[in-house]
């Protein structure tokens, strides 16, 4: 579904990814790992697009995708659930999930909507008070669901598991696994290595801008530097 081929990406002149490699197959959870500054965060942003690469490619369904905007990408079935949730604070929760499907139609939004109550009945319960009332880990649940009103077939999500007490990130990634279990692919970038390598299908380790290690989740959390590097084994 989705292929990165030696993806660079810079600011200015510093290299943030020199030379990405990673393959995500439909129906994968696939999870990316590594220290505070790796890339991951850039990695996400230029498969989204609104970072832009300066070499490799990022193939969606086999065409290139490399030069299209962010919202050609959204369109083609990406959807990214951004670092920090960034909910609309002062907006509803149900006004939240409609910005969210603003590609599409108003029966798609309204079927987006039940879709997202029976996945997040918490959020139903709050639909009509502003996003900026939720917890934490609800802001987290009502970015997921607002990624989703896109109806995305490949969905990006960066750091769920951020700030959260660790009975929400269970919650979380439960809720994760479950989405792909029910037919969606998603990429996950992570700190939290042993959460998302616990319900990855596949994963990659990246460091300093470069994949420098990668198999399943199973087998990266048995890896002796895995263990050691992040895991605190
Ligand atoms: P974090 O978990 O802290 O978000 P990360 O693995 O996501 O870390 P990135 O945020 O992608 O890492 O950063 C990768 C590298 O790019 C780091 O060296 C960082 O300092 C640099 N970097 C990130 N954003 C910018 C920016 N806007 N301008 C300059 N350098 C940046």
């Amino acid at each position: 579904m989705l292929e990165v081929r030696g993806l660079t990406s810079h600011y200015g002149r510093i290299q943030a990814l020199k030379g990405v490699d990673l393959l995500v197959r439909p129906g994968q959870l696939v999870a990316i790992v590594g220290a505070n500054g790796a890339g991951k965060t850039t990695l996400l942003r230029t498969l989204s697009g609104v970072q832009p690469a300066s070499g490799g490619d990022v193939l969606y369904g086999g065409r290139s995708i490399v030069a299209s905007s962010p919202e050609a990408r959204v369109r083609a079935g990406m959807s990214q659930v951004p670092e920090g949730r960034q909910v609309f604070a002062p907006l509803s929760v149900e006004d939240n999930l409609r910005l969210g499907g603003y590609t599409r139609t108003r029966q798609e939004i309204a079927s987006g909507l039940q879709r997202a109550w029976e996945l997040f009945p918490v959020l139903h319960e709050k639909r009509a008070l502003p996003a900026g009332t939720l917890s934490g880990g609800q802001q987290q649940m009502l970015a997921m669901a607002r990624a989703l009103m896109a109806q995305p077939r490949l969905l990006l999500l960066d750091e769920p598991s951020m700030g959260l007490a660790p009975l929400l990130i269970v919650e979380i990634f439960r809720i994760i696994r479950a989405l792909v279990d029910q037919g969606m692919t998603i990429l996950l970038v992570e700190q939290n290595a042993h959460a998302a390598l616990s319900i990855a299908d596949a994963g990659y380790v990246l460091e300093t801008g470069r994949v420098s290690l990668s198999g399943t989740g199973a087998e990266l959390l048995d890896d002796e530097n895995v263990r050691r590097a992040y895991l605190g084994m």
